[in-house]
């Protein structure tokens, strides 16, 4: 199991250089890993689907609303910045 989380949204835009905001781009990527990720039929939901603001606290509420906070859930947060694109992997437990 595992959630997709497109990071920042919604009033809180992420990085916004060279015309590209984190937001709109961090939403495409989680829609793609989503998608992939059915495909292969691995189980998963998105934290957000839509430019939504979450505070950080909502999102691991939400994730955890899927699928509680067991050892096999793993939450995908994207991020683009400075350096390049950045996915990081957290244990909801
Ligand atoms: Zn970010």
């Amino acid at each position: 199991m595992g959630n997709s989380v497109s990071s920042h949204g919604g009033t809180d835009p992420g990085t916004i250089a060279n015309g590209i905001t984190e937001k709109d781009y961090t939403l495409k990527i989680s829609q793609y890993m989503h998608e992939r990720l059915n495909d292969l039929g691995i189980e998963n939901s998105m934290t957000r689907t839509s430019d939504e603001t979450l505070s950080p606290s909502v999102r691991p509420d939400r994730a955890q609303s899927f699928y509680g906070k067991g050892n096999d859930v793993i939450l995908v947060s994207n991020h683009i910045n400075a350096g390049g694109a950045e996915v990081s992997l957290h244990m909801l437990n």
